[in-house]
């Protein structure tokens, strides 16, 4: 059984002043019983870093360039991910995919940059509403896994996370059965792919996970943890869903 995890994703949210909440958080968590990782936007990373420090909670970045280092204005490397305290990234979310034109070459070139750099990479990957209805939900998450997962993939350095487009920010979740189904699809692919390791890489569930539905979400086979958007900005609501997740 890999050891759970439940990742934060602030976004684009947080000034200075908000670092107090990752205070309550270590506080609340100091010997978690899984993983619990933040990543704040990439202005906070260095002061989250020396603020978390002696503590069990690890930080991400949202993103990194594909290239080790360039003339990139406005990237960030893994490297520097690294270099501020970082030892995971969120790669291909949906918000990257649609705002920025992310294809899945570019995002496996990443996974690739996130693992030269010794960076555990959250791969996203996700249905929108309307492919959900037509009925495409496995082809496209089988695509985007197949793509996305770089030749250094292992079960140490990749975690994968299902996030449903439509269930991210609108407090809509998919049923049971339709999670259930998903995981076991991806958990099958890893198998297929990656042979037992296959059995220990993190499948996370994100979109819309809140105190309220997190322990029904966790209860799910194959449900390894959470990443978790609005609800993580909060400590009090990370705190109770990283609760949940212990508990599982
Ligand atoms: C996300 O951004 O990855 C996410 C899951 O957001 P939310 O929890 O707000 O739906």
């Amino acid at each position: 059984m890999p050891r759970k995890l439940a990742a934060g994703n602030w976004k684009m949210h947080g000034l200075a002043r908000d670092l107090s909440e990752l205070d309550r958080l270590a506080a609340d968590h100091s010997v978690p019983g899984c993983d619990v990782v933040v990543c704040p936007p990439a202005t906070l990373l260095g002061p989250a870093a020396a603020r978390l420090e002696g503590t069990a909670i690890a930080l991400g970045g949202q993103d990194c360039h594909f290239a080790a280092s360039g003339a990139h204005t406005g990237d960030i490397s893994a490297g520097m991910l690294r270099d501020a305290g970082a030892r995971h990234v969120i790669l291909g979310h949906s918000e990257r995919r649609a705002d920025h034109g992310e294809d899945d070459a570019t995002i496996a070139a990443k996974m690739a940059a996130a693992h030269a750099a010794g960076l555990i990479a959250i791969l996203c990957l996700g249905e929108t509403e309307a492919e959900r209805d037509a009925g495409a939900t496995i082809e496209v998450v089988g695509k985007q896994l197949a793509a996305g997962l770089d030749a250094d993939a292992d079960a140490d350095n990749t975690v994968i996370a299902y996030e449903p487009v439509w269930a991210i920010g609108t407090g809509r979740t998919p049923t049971e059965a339709q999670i259930a189904e998903v995981h076991g699809f991806l958990r099958s692919t890893l198998t297929g792919r990656l042979g037992d390791a296959g059995e220990a890489v993190r499948l996370l569930y994100g979109g819309s996970v809140k105190p309220a539905n997190a322990a029904e979400i966790f209860a799910i086979t194959d449900v390894d943890g959470a990443l978790v958007g609005g609800a993580s900005l909060k400590a009090a609501d990370f705190s109770a869903i990283i609760a949940a997740l212990e508990a599982a």
